[in-house]
């Protein structure tokens, strides 16, 4: 039997989100399951400090390549501590970065999927974290290669489930799926989680970590009505393309619309600080004003950078603290992220056309 420390290491994450399911270290968990079938003994850290007891082995997780450093401060202080104990770090830095991550003092560096066809089938540990739903992949990789993104390098190999109805054990089913409706099976697994029941009879409901596929919603919009049913929560689309893509992204509003979606349940992801301008930008947050459906900002960085310094109430930084894109400015940066807010809180508040106000939310949002 060997001990095994399972290492999260201290990512920037605010302490009451750490168990947000955007941020669960799903793949630690199910390394856990993985050791336990084998008789190891699993201790989990969130944090770096002591283990109970010296570990034979360290597996520390990774997440964007910009938070290196919480990974190489992981691996610094266990080494120091267990310098004869043998480690590895693996997830997503470690993947898209090997040899930056093996500089960092580890034994080793895994990319890809951890024993893939192995621990990627054991069901979590949920028991090392205090969580009221569940998270299911359907599929891994995805078919599409956007240039911004390294899931189709983490994980080329694109599979499918064709179902998923032995895996529910909670009544929220969060898919970690990257391109969740991109699965020829979806409607069959969509079908599953909504006549799925408990025996208190009580009923599942289902969510996506990434966004939803708008073409493909597009080329079938009944995958709109099977999400419907299955009572799935706040679809996400992309909206990665130029302004010009309004009437196809407005199409794909519509789908979710017409199966029952409301537009203050709709998101829609747009990426800024890259190729598009800030100019550009303004023009399709006011689509989304107009459609009354809020936006996800989600601020660009490159693949390989490994730090971002980027502080959201500071006054102004330069290039040297965090990635500005050619083309756009601290400036409008900091302009695009405020207007997204002040949009999205027009829009919750329903004020006329979803413009804001300025101070309105203290009138109306506690603080
Ligand atoms: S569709 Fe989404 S998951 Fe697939 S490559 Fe593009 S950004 Fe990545």
């Amino acid at each position: 039997m060997k001990r095994i420390l399972l290492v999260e290491p201290n990512f920037p994450i605010p302490a009451k989100s750490k168990n947000h399911c955007n941020f669960l270290p799903i793949g630690l968990l199910k390394i856990a399951a993985y050791h336990r079938s084998l008789g190891d003994s699993v201790e989990l850290h969130r944090g770096n400090f002591q283990a109970n007891k010296r570990p034979d082995e360290i597996k520390v997780t990774s997440l964007f390549t910009y938070w290196s450093k919480q990974v190489w401060e992981s691996v610094q202080y266990y080494k120091e501590l267990y310098p004869s104990t043998r480690m590895e770090v693996g997830g997503i830095y470690a993947s898209l970065m090997p040899e930056h991550a093996k500089a960092s003092g580890s034994d080793d560096v895994k990319t890809g999927l951890y024993k893939k066809g192995i621990a990627e089938d054991f069901e979590p540990a949920y028991d090392l974290v205090d969580v009221d739903y569940q998270i299911v992949h359907g599929s891994r990789g995805c078919f599409r290669k956007c240039n911004f993104c390294g899931t189709w390098k983490i994980e080329p190999d694109v599979t499918y489930k064709k179902s998923i109805k032995d895996e529910i054990r909670k009544r929220k089913v969060v898919f970690y799926d990257n391109n969740l409706i991109a699965n020829p099976h979806i409607k069959d697994i969509l079908s599953e989680l909504a006549e799925y029941k408990f025996p208190d009879q009580s009923r599942v409901y289902c969510e996506s970590q990434s966004g939803l596929d708008g073409r493909v919603l597009i080329k079938d919009p009944g995958i709109a009505i099977c999400l419907k049913k299955a009572r799935f929560q706040h679809p996400r689309i992309a909206w990665d393309g130029p302004y010009a893509h309004w009437p196809k992204i407005k199409a794909q509003i519509q789908v979710l619309r017409d199966a029952g979606f409301r537009a203050d349940d709709i998101f829609i992801f747009m990426l800024f600080n890259h190729e598009l301008s800030y100019e550009e930008m303004r023009a399709k947050l006011d689509a989304c004003r107009r459609w009354k459906v809020r936006v996800i900002d989600c601020r660009f960085r490159p693949l390989n950078s490994t730090a971002d310094n980027y502080k959201p109430n500071a006054k102004s930084q330069d290039e040297e603290e965090y990635y500005i894109h050619k083309g756009w400015t601290d400036r409008q940066v900091r302009a695009f992220r405020r207007a997204v807010r002040r949009q999205n809180i027009a829009l919750i508040l329903d004020l006329p056309n979803g413009r804001y106000i300025k101070g309105v939310e203290r009138r109306y949002i506690p603080t």
